[in-house]
């Protein structure tokens, strides 16, 4: 791992996430989970379809099955009707010339049919009904492998698994899939003056806020997380946390990680570990130690709890992919125009809560409020970061930026 000496040097968003990314391999340990367990999931194989879906022609439509040959070219054609074909209920005799069946939609097509005609387009005659001009051979119907062909790759590994992905492969017969077990993140806050909601506070104290908003992040992201509580601004209740955290395989801090005098968490990370880079040239969000606890990645994020979910969501959701063995994939962002000014200095990149909305079909952004990283009540009203990247100065009303929203897509 590359480490600054020189510690007063920030990197920019960009090299700490290079240099977090590249040190970072998927957890190489894969376990098999039933399919009502696998949602969220990272596959850990090539799922290759052994049956073709649907296993065989079925009807698209409620109807009347018949040979296409039937048809006719011109005028009306009048055919007896047979027997009947339900879902599940096929119809197993063969259905020769100027016949058909009466068939539901997902039933089996009966040999000698190879067409559907809709109830709605024929006339019923008694026994018969009768078919108008104008139909094509093989109309509504549903060939075997037309969904998903034998032999075909369904879904890659490194997937995390969406519901629809989890109806495929229940349409394959598979009961179960592997996929890597999940990453193992331990994370503690550090602070004094934190107390649980739910006590009276003394003069000075505040609740907690940040292993909150981030065991909600952590379970959004599937990540199998243990919550080790309060430590005090103490190096020997930093030490002892630390230890007892680093058998995952990320250990996540927040607080105590800048300069001040109660701000252990560096001192006692270099101690029973090593930091790479403790600074990035960002807003909010400047104090953020990333290095190595035993076999663990370690993050330490600031306290406040802005800049905490900053940093998390740019350093540490990137690496939670990466380690849960997920196929990369770029953070999902959209443009839109400023509906006011962001204020900004230039040679750092920052991160102002926005609020996106749509109108006439293209997308606007407005400030959602004070931009103090101590402010979450503003960013649990925004929706979105607004990317200002380093080299920008102070961005007027009606340009043209970069947006991630919350809600992301997947
Ligand atoms: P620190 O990074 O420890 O210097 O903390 C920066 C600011 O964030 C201080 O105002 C802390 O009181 C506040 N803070 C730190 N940790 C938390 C937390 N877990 N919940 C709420 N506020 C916090
Ligand atoms: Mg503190």
């Amino acid at each position: 791992m590359q480490t600054d000496t020189t510690t007063k040097l920030a990197l920019s968003v960009e090299q700490a996430r290079e240099r977090i990314l590249s040190g970072l391999r998927p957890v190489d340990a894969v376990e098999k989970v039933t399919l009502s367990a696998a949602a969220g999931r990272i596959l850990a194989e090539d799922l290759i379809a052994r049956l073709p879906v649907p296993a065989f022609a079925n009807s698209a439509m409620d109807g009347y099955a018949l040979a296409g040959r039937d048809l006719p070219v011109n005028g009306e054609r009048r055919l007896r009707v047979i027997g009947s074909s339900l879902a599940g209920h096929p119809f197993m005799d063969t259905v020769g010339t100027v016949a058909c069946v009466r068939i539901m939609t997902g039933a089996m097509l009966p040999s000698g049919t190879d067409t559907v005609v809709m109830q709605e387009e024929v006339r019923t005659a008694g026994a018969d009904i009768v078919i108008r001009a104008g139909h094509r051979i093989g109309e509504n119907v549903r060939l075997p492998g037309s969904d998903v062909p034998t032999g075909s790759r369904v879904l890659e590994h490194g997937r995390r698994l969406r519901p629809g992905d989890l109806g495929v492969i229940a349409s394959l017969g598979l009961p179960e899939v592997n996929v890597r077990r999940r990453v193992r993140i331990a994370f503690f806050s550090t602070g004094d003056e934190l107390r649980e909601p739910g006590v009276k506070l003394a003069p000075g104290q505040i609740y907690e806020r940040n292993r909150y908003t981030l065991s909600a992040t952590l379970a959004s992201l599937g990540a199998d997380f243990v919550d080790l509580g309060v430590v005090p601004d103490q190096p020997e209740a930093i030490r002892a946390a630390m230890k007892s955290a680093s058998q995952a395989d990320i250990v996540l801090t927040s607080g105590g990680v800048s300069v001040g005098d109660t701000d252990y968490v560096r001192q006692v990370l270099a101690e029973l570990g090593e930091i790479s880079f403790w600074r990035v040239a960002m807003k909010p969000g400047k104090p953020l130690a990333f290095g190595r606890l035993g076999n663990a990645w370690f993050f330490g994020l600031p306290g406040n709890p802005v800049s905490a979910l900053v940093t998390f969501q740019l350093f540490v959701a990137p690496a939670l992919h990466v380690l849960a063995g997920e196929s990369y994939r770029e953070p999902f962002t959209l443009r839109a125009q400023t509906l006011c000014a962001f204020d900004k200095r230039q040679g750092r990149a920052e991160f102002p809560r926005g609020i996106l909305s749509r109108k006439d079909g293209a997308w606007f952004v407005g400030s959602a409020g004070s931009q103090d990283s101590s402010a979450l009540s503003v960013m649990s009203r925004a929706n979105c970061f607004v990317l200002l990247p380093a080299e920008a100065a102070t961005i007027p009303a009606g340009m043209e930026i970069e947006v991630m929203p919350f809600d992301v897509p997947v």
